[in-house]
């Protein structure tokens, strides 16, 4: 499903998985759940495009049905990896998951990002830290859209609100990144649960903060 001339979220999968389409190459950011590959295959067909055209692999966190088919991902594609640093760590097996476990097919990330960074990827992506959910949560902000895709620091499952309490790993934190998001303002909001906002997404943003600060 088109979501803004950028972005594309690959239908029917559990945890939110977005293609973003360039002339030279294509990048995912999250992959769903595990089999979730062959769903981002034929996304990528129906556009003209090869597998081997996605270069980049963005990560918001490392649940499963986030990294859940990042290893078949990889290998069929050869595409760079990209995460947070503790996150990179459970996505690479040297750390256990907030759950408590390690990852069965452990992957290298090629690029550990951190709050500021801005990618040269689609005319600038802007890597903004949002933990709370877990222990390194990160957004993706593309900046000619004012498109973020923020992973599950927000939710849009019965209406907005952010992390959901009992995935949460710390609440505290976790209300900073509404605040933190919502000072930001983003137009299109695209979810790891829920469907994406496009346009227009700020005030219901900053109702949101509202109500978590209240
Ligand atoms: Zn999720």
């Amino acid at each position: 499903m088109k979501i803004t001339d950028t972005i594309y979220q690959v239908d029917d999968v559990f945890g939110g998985t977005f293609v973003l389409v360039g002339e030279q190459y294509l990048s995912l950011v999250d992959t769903g759940v595990p089999g979730s590959e062959g769903k981002v295959f034929a996304l990528i067909e129906s556009l003209g495009r090869k597998p081997g055209d996605l270069k980049h692999i963005l990560l918001t966190h490392s649940d499963g049905d986030h990294i859940g088919c990042l290893p078949a991902l990889v290998e069929a594609t050869g595409a760079a990896v990209y995460a947070q640093r503790d996150e990179a760590e459970v996505i690479a097996g040297t750390r256990q998951s907030r759950g408590g476990s390690f990852v069965q097919k452990p992957v290298k990330v090629s690029r550990v990002v951190a709050e500021g960074d801005v990618l040269a990827l689609h005319g600038g992506i802007q890597v903004i830290e949002s933990f709370g959910h877990t222990v390194g949560h990160v957004c993706y902000y593309l900046l000619s859209e004012k498109a973020l895709i923020v992973g599950d620091c927000l939710v849009n499952l019965e209406g907005l609100s952010g992390s959901i309490p009992k995935y949460t790993y710390n609440a505290e934190q976790a209300v900073a990144t509404v605040k933190k998001l919502a000072a930001l303002g983003p137009d299109s909001p695209c979810f790891g649960h829920g469907p994406a906002n496009v346009g227009g997404a700020a005030a219901a943003l900053a109702l949101l903060r509202d109500r978590v600060s209240a």
